[in-house]
């Protein structure tokens, strides 16, 4: 590709909007354009990266017998209220109505659609094992969309849905696609870590979230120095302490005026926080009777008064039982793991504390410097203390917690029954028997992974690709496009090298030399080959490694050679 015909407009100044390096190094090097918030077009540079991580994907997929498909990104509003989660997904799930007055969302994932294909077809067990994948934009409404490609609101995502005979089965595929994700990450280049996960509500069942190790990443990762556990902080095992403090004296409390609200949606708005910022539904038992509280972490207002990344409890209603197993039921919905991310609960101190905001996000319905200990009963509570770093392996007992943070940028998931059950996906066994697919989804982020991959190999000069993802394989500079002789013996290299099956972008514009430098180190491909006049005096050409700056000399007939 010759630079100067191609679609590439390099930006010297960092965008004042850009918070991260991968989002202020993808839009300087003309990679991606914004069109609304979280919604980028993909420009040729980018695309290009973009295309070599699903091809990566796709290549290891297959080795594993997956299948690709392509569904569409609308979905029918029938579908999502069949498996329960129209009404549990949230403000993330973009619904819109068509002419007809139908009912639709833009898909943020695809359990629904492919339990609906796969149901119409699948007979026997003789049809499983079965693995569809797709690479497909993705919708979903962010709260807070940021940082470019690594969350937007469109987005591209590669998710593949397996369905077996059996739960044995179903754990083989888990397993397989486990060491197709670790082969994939590896592929690209990057250094990662797979973590055991919080399942969320989803019940029983387990998921690993593929994690990019990066400082910017939102989520803490604790991994055993010695027996190399590792897990998301939502998740991470701790030692139980002896005892927990179970006999807690009541103190007799006002009656609260609690709304009566139930969904996560609800609640969620309700609070003023994002679904997936209800940390964890426990149950507290006032006074007066039973009461549904969830734990709430994030920036809220209570009293007027703004709360900056404050663990809060927010009572729901004073309910009776049936209500509390609807909503302990959690939001399941949410195809990742619910977070628990604020260090407060590392201890059991907890149950001392005194700053504890218990009620709703609304004037006069809250209780301030709530002791939970001493003002509520608490139920459940043992499980939700978070481990922390340097604190000992609970399975090994002899290491200890170290912590990272990481950039989510896959994640592969046991269903199990959840989908085919509540849709009616079956199949005769060999007895003849009806039975339910057992199932697995996977994800990947192809532009986070992108993201992360800058996050991961840069400097200050720009991107440094790792190769396998990289753009181009080489860039080649012409420093004197004026000199039309010298022109054309490097228009003849330029030639040679796509004879070669190299991808090369051809910088013949006619800029400063320093301009051409500057550019090709912020675009990070990883070869430079650069033709400049007084090395081509000598009969050779140079060729600049973008990674480690090392510069050496070459004739051109070894140009090719060296290059590989
Ligand atoms: P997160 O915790 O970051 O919100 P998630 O757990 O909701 O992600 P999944 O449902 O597991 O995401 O989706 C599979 C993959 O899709 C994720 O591992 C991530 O790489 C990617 N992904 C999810 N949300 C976004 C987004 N808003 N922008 C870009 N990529 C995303
Ligand atoms: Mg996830
Ligand atoms: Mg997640
Ligand atoms: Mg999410």
């Amino acid at each position: 590709m010759r630079f100067s015909r191609y679609f590439l407009y390099t930006l010297k100044e960092n965008p004042k909007e850009a918070e991260t390096v991968s989002h202020r190094l993808m839009l300087r090097a003309c990679m991606i354009k914004k069109l609304a918030s979280g919604i980028y077009s993909y420009l040729p540079l980018g695309y290009r990266v973009i295309k070599k991580i699903e091809n990566i994907i796709r290549e290891e997929l297959d080795k594993e017998g997956c299948i690709e498909l392509l569904m569409p990104a609308v979905q029918p509003a029938e579908l999502w209220q069949e498996s329960g989660r129209w009404d549990y997904y949230g403000k993330e799930l973009l619904r819109f109505k068509d002419r007809k007055n139908g009912d639709f969302c833009l898909g943020p994932t695809h359990e629904e659609v492919i339990t609906d294909i796969v149901r119409k077809e699948l007979r026997s067990y003789k049809q499983l094992p079965l693995n569809l994948y797709q690479i497909q934009s993705k919708f979903r409404d962010e709260i807070r969309p940021r940082y470019g490609l690594m969350r937007g609101r469109e987005f591209i995502m590669k998710d593949a849905y397996s369905f077996d005979v059996d739960d044995e089965s179903c754990d083989k595929s888990y397993w397989q696609m486990y060491d197709a994700y670790t082969r994939i990450f590896k592929r690209c280049g990057l250094k990662f870590r797979a973590v055991e996960a919080d399942s969320g509500a989803i019940g029983g069942n387990y998921t690993h979230e593929f994690h990019v190790l990066a400082e910017t990443g939102e989520d803490t990762v604790l991994s055993c120095n010695n027996c190399s556990y590792t897990a998301n902080i939502e998740k991470a095992e701790c030692l139980k302490p002896e005892k927990v403090n179970d006999n807690i004296e009541m103190k007799p409390l006002e009656k609260v005026e609690t709304p009566n609200k139930k969904s996560v949606e609800e609640v969620s708005e309700f609070l003023g926080v994002k679904p997936s910022d209800l940390v964890k539904t426990m149950i507290f038992k006032l006074e007066d009777g039973s009461a549904i509280a969830v734990l709430v972490r994030g920036d809220y207002e209570v009293n007027e008064v703004k709360v900056k990344n404050h663990l809060g409890v927010a009572i729901l209603e004073l309910a009776d039982e049936e209500t509390i197993e609807n909503v302990t039921g959690g939001p399941s919905g949410f195809s990742g793991p619910i977070g628990l991310k604020i260090p407060v609960y590392a201890d059991y101190s907890v149950l001392n504390m005194n700053n504890f905001v218990v009620g709703a996000n609304e004037k006069d319905m809250h209780f301030i410097n709530v002791n939970l200990g001493r003002d509520f009963e608490v139920k459940e509570f043992a499980d939700l203390r978070l481990a922390v770093e340097g604190e000992t392996c609970p399975r090994c007992k002899k290491g200890t917690y170290e912590q990272f943070k990481g950039i989510e940028v896959g994640q592969v998931f046991k269903l199990g029954t959840k989908y085919s059950k509540a849709m009616n996906c079956t199949f005769l066994d060999e007895n003849g028997k009806e039975r339910y697919a057992v199932m697995g989804c996977y994800g990947i982020g192809v532009g986070r992974t992108a993201a992360a991959a800058i996050e991961q190999n840069h400097d200050e000069n720009g991107i440094i690709w790792p190769v396998n993802i990289a753009p181009f394989q080489v860039i080649l500079l012409n420093l004197e496009v004026k000199d039309k002789e010298f022109t054309e013996k490097i228009d003849k290299l330029y030639q040679n090298l796509l004879e070669e099956g190299f991808e090369v972008l051809y910088d013949d514009r006619d800029v400063r030399p320093g301009f051409k430098f500057k550019d090709a180190d912020l675009i990070g491909i990883p070869v430079q080959i650069i033709a400049g006049k007084k090395t081509m005096a000598e009969g050779l050409l140079e060729l600049k490694v973008r990674r480690t700056g090392e510069r050496i000399k070459v004739k051109p007939e070894e140009l090719i050679e060296k290059t590989r």
